[in-house]
């Protein structure tokens, strides 16, 4: 089993669902007591976010590199940023590391082409939705349609994240308003939803939406541990 490198810490409220579904998916393919080989480093939030509100992508992609480098000096194999919104700089760390980027966007693409759907709705945070690292990957790439919420309900789903989710706060209202912004998707056209934020799946479950959901987390684990047991 090659080893993962985990940046995470982003928040550390999904990185412990990577570190937990990774686990669990090595222990059903191998059985007994194995567990998975991975590396994590984890960053403080609390500086990310500060300077994504400020459009400082630019130091954004210094503080992944840098990141990166501990994780190369420990030997990982691959790496598995834990966050959709951190592959924004995910090109520019990919030409500054030999470790192979298992991109989240390419982990759900793979799953929503295999449902056989084209045309899906996006939630995560502002970042994602609006700018186009992850819708044009998505689309050029994979040939997919991306819907994303109208301004209000981009305003709610990009709060919530912020304000509760990687907090550990899960509200029922907020699941609530997330399923009406899902719905209104899916009158639009949608035939199923990406759940772009690694934090979402924390709050929205399948058994809340009436459309196929694509949980990043799980998928982006499930892809690093396949690719890990490759060798
Ligand atoms: N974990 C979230 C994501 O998948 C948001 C936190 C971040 O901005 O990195 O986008």
């Amino acid at each position: 089993m090659r080893t993962i490198g985990l940046l995470g810490g982003m928040s550390w409220e999904s990185t412990l669902e990577y570190y937990r579904i990774m686990n669990q998916i090595v222990k059903a393919r191998l059985g007994g007591s194995h567990s998975v080989h991975c590396l994590l480093y984890s960053v403080d939030f609390a500086e990310i976010e500060v300077l994504q509100h400020a459009g400082q992508w630019d130091a954004l992609t210094q503080v992944m590199i840098a990141a990166v480098r501990r994780l190369e000096q420990g030997g990982a194999d691959c790496l598995v940023i834990c966050t959709n919104t951190m592959h924004h700089m995910a090109d520019e760390i990919q030409a500054a590391t030999p470790l192979p980027l298992l991109h989240i966007a390419d982990a759900t693409a793979q799953s929503i082409k295999a449902q056989g759907l084209d045309t899906v709705g996006l939630l995560g945070t502002r970042f994602t939705m609006e700018g186009d690292f992850y819708r044009g990957k998505l689309e050029n790439e994979h040939g997919l349609m991306v819907l994303i919420p109208d301004d209000a309900g981009r305003e709610v789903v990009h709060r919530v994240i912020y304000e509760e989710l990687v907090r550990g706060v899960i509200r029922e209202e907020s699941r609530q308003a997330y399923q009406e912004v899902i719905a209104n998707l899916a009158a639009n056209g949608a035939q199923g939803v990406i759940l772009g934020c690694t934090e979402i799946p924390l709050l929205v479950k399948q058994s809340d939406v009436s459309i196929p959901v694509f949980d990043t987390t799980a998928l982006h684990a499930q892809a690093a541990v396949e690719w890990a047991l490759m060798a």
